[in-house]
């Protein structure tokens, strides 16, 4: 069996990360991988149990209690809690403000890197997030780096209905110790603030056709 193709796309809240990270999966037919999402699943997983997302060893604590599954659902992986896929209380407010700070802790990103890793599993991926290019994968040869301006962010995040201080989030996930949020090494940056997500995804799939089409 050949190994899997990865191909990761990172950048900053709101960048157009989740719409066209699907939008490449289907496109190649390849699993789609929200590694935000699992994050936020931690998160939740604290709030919900009283666990202080402010106390390294308390959600340490929680990261070796909770019993979690990967599965892979119509293209798209998700880690399940105890046999549930809380896909709609991740996106709350609350879980917004509180992931980056359970990010930022060294043995929550070991966890979340070796299940990351693991998702491999289910064939070739879209894996999208904050360091697939730099820590995940960092063997890839296929990454992408989506950024917009501030305004733009903000406006499609009001769009969906939430208002969220991205820029706090951004300065958190970029200042961290581990794995920080950065340009990978031989990223293509995409700057998407005035193109649609179709035209964002194409610069994605005409550079992916491209590299295939070369190893051929
Ligand atoms: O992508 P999304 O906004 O859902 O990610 C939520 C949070 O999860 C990010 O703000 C960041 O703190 C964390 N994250 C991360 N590394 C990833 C993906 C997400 O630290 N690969």
């Amino acid at each position: 069996m050949p190994t899997p193709i990865v191909i990761a796309i990172d950048g900053t809240s709101a960048s157009g990360k989740s719409t066209n990270a699907k939008l490449v999966a289907r496109a190649l037919g390849f699993v789609h991988v929200d590694t935000g999402a699992m994050y936020r699943t931690l998160a939740w997983y604290c709030l919900k149990h009283g666990v202080d997302v402010h106390n390294p060893r308390a959600v340490t604590a929680a990261l070796r209690r909770w019993k979690t599954t990967l599965v892979c659902r119509d293209g798209h992986v998700y880690l399940l809690v105890d046999g549930y896929n809380p896909a709609r209380e991740i996106r709350s407010a609350e879980v917004s403000a509180a992931v980056s700070h359970v990010a930022a802790i060294p043995a929550v990103r070991r966890w979340m890197k070796k299940k990351q890793r693991e998702c491999i599993q289910f064939g070739n991926l879209v894996m999208e997030g904050r360091d697939i290019g730099t820590n995940v994968f960092p063997e890839t040869e296929f990454k992408y780096y989506l950024d917009a301006s501030p305004e733009e962010r903000a406006k499609r995040r009001a769009a969906e209905g939430i208002q969220e201080n991205l820029a706090d989030r951004d300065r958190r996930d970029s200042q961290r110790a581990v794995a920080p949020l950065m340009v990978p090494l031989g990223a293509r940056v995409i700057n998407n603030s005035n193109l649609t997500p179709e035209q964002t995804s194409s610069l994605i799939l005409e550079d992916i056709r491209r590299r295939l089409a070369r190893k051929e």
